[in-house]
């Protein structure tokens, strides 16, 4: 159904074509296609595209599943946990002031970081070749 696009590697990550896995998770964490770093990965919110839009790579070999939530949650926890002890230790404030703050910024650094940690979950998992990325990191190699 798709057609096979032209790929010439050496355009998108130096002379020896290799993305390395620290690329492919950066490129995924900036919402970009781990092969090119051009093409859009989601085609919604959490919904990684069937293809990259450059380059044709088949992304919809990841099993990203409820990975990026879980570090979604320790990131979260480790940033506000010491914010809540900090401010509760130096300012002492209302009780009111706690509810009002706390769990306002967990629903936005939660939401803010979902994207781009499935993004760099799927980067890494295409870089090391999990699950169906397996052919496609067999087929970079040969090249
Ligand atoms: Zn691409």
């Amino acid at each position: 159904m798709t057609a096979e696009p032209a790929i010439d590697d050496t355009q998108f990550s130096g002379a020896s074509g290799a993305v390395t896995p620290l690329q492919a998770i950066r490129q995924g964490f900036m919402g970009r296609c781990p092969h090119c770093g051009k093409g859009r990965m989601f085609r919604a919110f959490l919904k990684v595209a069937d293809n990259c839009p450059a380059c044709g790579e088949e992304l919809h070999h990841h099993r990203a599943d409820d990975f990026p939530a879980y570090v979604v949650i320790v990131i979260v926890g480790h940033i506000l946990v010491p914010l809540v002890l900090g401010v509760e230790t130096q300012f002492a404030p209302p009780y009111w002031v706690h509810m009002m703050l706390w769990p306002a910024l967990v629903v936005v650094l939660s939401l803010a970081l979902l994207q781009p940690v499935k993004g760099a979950i799927v980067g890494l998992q295409w870089a090391v070749g999990m699950h169906g990325f397996e052919q496609a990191k067999i087929d970079r190699a040969a090249r």
